[in-house]
């Protein structure tokens, strides 16, 4: 299945992905994580990408299907992928389709993940992972056992993301709603977009999805 996962920042899509990746054994494609791992390793592409990370902005279109094309050519994705955070603006989109077309393939769903602006700025402001092994936490909702220490791998010291701060939240959601929002139409006219509500629990948000692809919920 070849499938992409819409939302603005913080709706959630990097943790339905996790779920989704078992569920339909495909791999998750994360243009933010992988713009964050070449930022770690000190790349160029790291450092152009970084400008604009912390700021909230968009990184260039050019830079990001690069990556997508290379990743997509991979042995673990001959059978399928999802994509989290790609496509974000139209150019990429259209990048996507022509890279699919090329190949005879296409991306048979797309799922939205809704959750409102007030929403967004709450859980992003409280969001904190783990540096070591990726796990999210919310300090509120879904808070470490043991306060600064990760559950999952037991590293101590979760951080938060640069680009989490108030000024570039606004920014990240105003690029959604400019630059990213107008990509529902295109896929709602294909008949592939499934709206679903993702203002409730993982699990339930979980549920919705699998209802949605018709997956068992
Ligand atoms: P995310 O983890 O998906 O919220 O992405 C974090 C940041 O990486 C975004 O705010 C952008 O600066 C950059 N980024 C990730 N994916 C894309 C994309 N498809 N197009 C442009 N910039 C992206």
């Amino acid at each position: 299945m070849r499938l992409v996962l819409f939302g603005p920042p913080g709706a959630g899509k990097g943790t339905q992905a996790k779920r989704l990746e078992e569920l339909l054994k495909v791999p998750q494609l994360s243009t933010g994580d992988m713009l964050r791992a070449a930022k770690r390793e000190g790349t160029e592409l790291g450092k152009t990408a970084a400008e604009y990370m912390d700021a909230g902005k968009l990184v260039p279109d050019e830079v990001v299907v690069g990556l997508i094309e290379q990743r997509i050519q991979q042995p673990d994705c001959a059978d399928g992928f999802m994509l989290d955070g790609f496509p974000r603006t139209i150019p990429q989109a259209d990048a996507l389709d022509a890279m699919l077309d090329k190949a005879g393939q296409k991306i048979e769903h797309v799922v939205s993940i809704e959750v409102p602006d007030d929403n967004i700025v709450q859980r992003l402001s409280n969001r904190r992972s783990c540096p070591a092994c990726g796990a999210v936490y919310h300090l509120v909702h879904v808070p470490p056992a043991v306060d600064n220490t990760c559950d999952k791998c037991g590293h101590v010291g979760l951080d938060q993301r640069d680009d989490d701060q108030p000024d570039a939240i606004r920014v990240r959601l105003k690029a959604f709603h400019d630059q990213t929002s107008p990509l529902k139409a295109l896929y709602d006219e294909r008949g592939i977009l499934h709206r679903v509500d993702g203002t409730s629990s993982p699990e339930e948000v979980f549920a919705r999805i699998q209802g949605a692809l018709g997956a068992g919920a």
